[in-house]
């Protein structure tokens, strides 16, 4: 994938046509005090990489699709490592009472279980919870150990990683949020948790991109 870095000289000539399309050339180079031979490189560049659409006897157009589509371009190739969240950790051994406190309190969906050394040991959700209160069990006695979804199922993913492949992730296994983590120097499968990632993080990704259209 190619995203073009454009100029200034050519960044104001798409905002003068985003403002005042159709414009034909000549008044471009008007408005930016040029001639319309010093403009015709950058009009060449702005067409032929599809930010421009150009109609002959009518003038330039901004070609929206194209913008959105870099936009898009750039949401998917966003990292992991730069917009992923805090983990929200309970201990394997808390009680299922416990996590649900926890869980209003810090106002999540997910808790990630971790073991006395800190490493992921299992992700529990809001429907592992209500499954196990739906039991006649003592909730205080009952430890998340029991509950949780443990390794080597728990669905992870890398800082390194894209947004883009977060949501492949989550939507495909139909789960709600991912523990963001590094695997543990000659230790397989076992986890340091270095964040979160949930649907939240994606949706907020997408506004902030989208609206902060010149970036
Ligand atoms: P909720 O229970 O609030 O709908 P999820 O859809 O994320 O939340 O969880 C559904 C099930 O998938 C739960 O049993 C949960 O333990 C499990 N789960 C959640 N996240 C992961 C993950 N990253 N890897 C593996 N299993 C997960």
């Amino acid at each position: 994938m190619v995203i073009i870095k454009l100029s200034k000289r050519q960044d104001e000539i798409l905002q003068i046509v985003k403002k005042n399309g159709p414009i034909t050339g000549k008044d471009i180079a008007e408005k930016l005090s040029l001639t319309r031979a010093a403009l015709r490189p950058d009009l060449a560049i702005l067409t032929m990489s599809g930010n421009l659409d150009a109609r002959p006897r009518v003038g330039y157009f901004f070609n929206e699709s194209y913008e959105t589509k870099q936009q898009a371009k750039r949401f998917i190739h966003q990292k992991v490592a730069d917009y992923k969240a805090h983990p929200i950790v309970v201990g394997k051994s808390a009680s299922v009472y416990d996590a649900i406190v926890q869980l209003f309190l810090e106002d999540v969906g997910t808790l990630y279980a971790v073991d006395t050394n800190g490493h992921l040991a299992g992700v529990v959700s809001r429907k592992d919870l209500l499954r196990a209160s739906l039991g006649n069990q003592n909730l205080s006695e009952l430890p998340v150990s029991v509950i949780m979804t443990r390794m080597p199922n728990i669905i992870t993913i890398n800082p390194d990683e894209t947004l883009l492949e977060a949501a492949k992730k989550m939507i495909h296994n139909h789960i709600d949020s991912l523990p963001v983590v590094k695997e543990v120097a000659e230790q397989k499968s076992t986890y340091l948790l270095v964040g979160r990632i949930t649907k939240t993080t994606i949706t907020r990704a997408y506004l902030e991109i989208m609206e902060n259209k010149s970036t």
